[in-house]
């Protein structure tokens, strides 16, 4: 693959968008990306043409690989494409003499959009010491060998199942059980073949609620891993009972690959992200820029060999998220005495209520423990007195009943009257990206006229 790319022209530091449905080829098109220098491109297939059109004016790739469907639309576009199949054919006549690049470590290995609801998607650069560094921690951390399987249902596609999974699998030599997408059919089938998985929120409390996840199925697993977005301790706590195994919980984002991981040995915390990885250092830092002490909440800010260079062609956007050398993650978080960060939700989800700071995340585990609240999302929405108001987006246990006034109630024990939602919306589902993170610009949108 890497000498047909060259022989169609690419070079070091030209782009190759893939916007195919998962399969095996996208990992092996990622490592001939890497071979022949070039900088990997994948794009969600769920995109339509026409929200694709960004990726071609801002990136602009030397080439496209597509479903053979999308060839044309794209060629209409201004954009050289070519069908994933007849580029699989090229390849296969392709000589393995060709002369390697040979790139450094800090050449662009990959610009991954972010995924962001508000304004334009960004192009994060990783370069392949981003990548490596990132890799060569989480192996360790993790304890990944050859003798592991990694059962592989993400989207690849996003930095969780490209870069965390993939990267751990194949540096370690592991084998991989790979899913084009999450069913908890074939997840539970596949789960006694496993020995890790990793996965967000959804697919455990999707798997929860299947009456087949028992024990027994996992009994060749050794480590079951959650990211992206935020695991209730209540599926944590739901998790260890019915299958014997603690999560282990660890965060990170595009721009930074992971940041930090909760221990292999030693406790798990819910409702924690874990350690800075070896080599990656995290600060939290207070409105006036001092660095604050374990206990108390700020912005959290990330350095190490893990941070991206920049976003493509955004050299000024990009100035405006680090400080001193640090990358501004937009989270915000505390330290506890023993070093096991919080995540406190996204700093432009930060509620303030009559002047004072609520952190939705500190409302939304408060509402997680409450009978028959299965999960929460906590906004804050224009209100004529307040500024904001807290408002709590929930959705019931499945043959739960929720009143609002009861579970304003439960909340008040242990919640500051300034911290209880002001309203409470029960809802069938909450508005998702690809990865199962709530989007919560959008609910905020839907219930800005909620208070007049
Ligand atoms: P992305 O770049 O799409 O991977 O999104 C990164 C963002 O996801 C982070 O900045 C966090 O807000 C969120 N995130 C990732 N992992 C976790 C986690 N374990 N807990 C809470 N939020 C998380």
């Amino acid at each position: 693959m890497a000498s047909a790319l060259i022989a169609l022209g690419l070079r070091k530091g030209d782009r190759l968008l893939v916007q195919v449905e998962k399969c095996e080829a996208v990992l092996t098109l990622y490592l001939a990306c890497l071979r022949a220098g070039v900088v990997f491109l994948p794009v969600n297939p769920g995109y339509t043409v026409a929200e694709t059109a960004h990726f071609l004016t801002d990136a602009e790739p030397a080439l496209a690989l597509v479903e053979a469907e999308r060839v044309a639309a794209l060629a209409a576009m201004g954009a050289r494409s070519m069908a994933l199949g007849a580029f699989l054919a090229q390849a296969a006549d392709s000589s393995a003499n060709f002369a390697d690049p040979d790139p450094a470590p800090d050449d662009l290995a990959a610009i991954l959009y972010t995924s962001g609801t508000t304004g334009r998607s960004k192009g994060v650069m990783l370069s392949r010491e981003n990548l490596a560094s990132n890799a060569e921690a989480l192996l360790g951390l993790w304890r990944f060998s050859e003798d592991d399987v990694l059962l592989h249902a993400l989207p690849v596609f996003h930095t969780h199942g490209l870069f965390v999974a993939t990267n751990c699998a194949l540096y370690a030599g592991a084998s991989m059980i790979f899913q084009r997408s999450f069913a908890p059919d074939a997840v539970l089938a596949a789960l006694p073949q496993a020995t890790v998985m990793m996965g967000v929120p959804t697919f455990y409390t999707r798997l929860l609620a299947d009456a087949r996840l028992m024990p027994d199925l996992c009994r060749g697993m050794r480590l079951f891993i959650s990211g992206s977005a935020p695991l209730s301790p209540a599926t944590h706590a739901a998790w260890r009972d019915r299958t014997g195994h603690a999560i282990l919980e660890r965060y990170g984002m595009t721009e930074t690959n992971m940041i930090t991981s909760n221990p292999y040995d030693g406790d798990r915390r819910a409702g924690t992200v874990g350690m800075p990885l070896p080599g990656v250092e995290v600060r939290v830092i207070g409105p006036d820029g001092a660095v604050l002490p374990p206990g108390e909440a700020g912005a959290i800010e990330v350095r190490g060999p893990n941070v991206f260079g920049g976003y493509w062609m955004m050299p000024e956007k990009t100035a405006e998220e680090f400080r001193d050398g640090w990358f501004v993650t937009g989270d915000l978080g505390a330290f506890d005495a023993e070093g096991y960060l919080s995540i406190l939700g996204r700093s432009k989800d930060l509620v303030i209520t009559g002047g004072l700071n609520v952190y939705p995340a500190e409302v939304e585990a408060a509402l997680d423990d409450v009978p028959g609240i299965a999960a929460s999302a906590v906004i804050g929405v224009p209100h004529p007195d307040f500024g904001e108001a807290v408002v709590a987006c929930v959705i019931a246990s499945p043959g739960a009943v929720l009143e609002e006034a009861g579970v304003r109630a439960a909340l008040r024990d242990r919640l500051a009257a300034f911290k209880v939602p002001k309203r409470v919306l029960v809802m069938p589902e909450f508005p998702r990206n690809a990865m199962g993170k709530v989007q919560k610009a959008e609910l905020r949108r839907v219930h800005a006229g909620l208070f007049g």
